[in-house]
């Protein structure tokens, strides 16, 4: 059976320092699920635990109690509200969430591809090195899983992001061009052992910014190693629900998605 396009598990709302929309709300989150006959939605702002040393300043506002300013979540009968975040990894690969928080949520998006951070997110001796972007993608990935975490509850965020080049187009597609088969087969196998679902974010299945081939062969090494995956918009604004039934449709088309590859919370 093919996979249904029945959830949405990464969603900002206008409390993330990069939305700012106010119509950016729950509740218009909820319509959106409703309009598209969605059975799970999860609201993922950004978010660093004030449990954790060393956010950025731009992380540090983005709490705990900031993010439970959503709380309590809107309710429709047959919708599941779900209440996540999407934290961050750091150069030193320091995970911006402790391990007693994840009791508190019901999904963890663990971005390891924001690396138009700068220093924050990439060490020094990596940026703007293709190879070396390439190998980080490997190396955030390997000290993630490495760690004892709930990967049950976890999602691994828009793993072909156009953001590993930052605004440069031409260094993202070099460097997901450098990510090897091999090497993506092994990253993909841990991850399919861990458990942890694979984010199908529909900007990186826009293809604006290139790298289309490579963005399909990586996730089709994903699936060939028994990896499941789950749909993302991660829309910041109502402007970003738009497409998504087109972009997700197609996704699932190139990749001959089915329902027994879904990651289910
Ligand atoms: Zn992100
Ligand atoms: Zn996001």
């Amino acid at each position: 059976m093919r996979f249904i396009y029945d959830h949405d598990l990464h969603i900002h709302s206008h409390i993330s320092s990069c939305s700012s929309d106010p119509a950016q709300t729950p509740e218009s989150i909820l319509a959106y699920a409703k309009k598209n006959g969605l059975t799970t939605i999860c609201l993922t702002d950004h978010y660093w635990d004030e449990r954790v040393a060393g956010p950025s300043s731009w992380y540090a506002p983005q709490n705990t109690p900031h993010i439970k300013e959503a709380l309590p979540l809107p309710e429709a009968e047959g919708i599941r509200f779900l209440f996540g975040c999407e934290t961050e990894m750091r150069a030193d690969m320091t995970v911006g969430i402790s391990r007693e928080r994840f009791d508190e949520l019901d999904f963890v998006i663990i971005p390891t591809t924001h690396m138009h951070m700068k220093e924050f997110t990439v060490p020094p001796a990596y940026a703007g090195k293709p190879e070396m972007l390439a190998r980080l993608w490997a190396e955030k990935l390997d000290a993630l899983l490495d760690m004892e975490l709930p990967f049950e509850k976890i999602g691994l965020a828009h793993l072909t992001c156009s953001l590993i080049g930052g605004d440069d187009r031409a260094l993202y597609e070099k460097t997901l061009s450098l990510i090897t088969d091999a090497e993506a087969k092994r990253i993909f196998t841990r991850i399919a052992k861990k458990g942890a679902g694979v984010e199908i974010n529909q900007f990186d299945f826009t293809f604006a910014s290139g790298g289309k081939e490579d963005i399909l062969r990586i996730y089709r090494i994903a699936k060939e190693a028994g990896c499941k995956f789950y749909l993302g918009s991660d829309s910041h604004h109502q402007k970003g629900f738009e497409k998504t039934k087109e972009i997700f449709e197609r996704a699932i088309t190139l990749l001959s998605l089915r329902e027994n590859d879904k990651f289910r919370v």
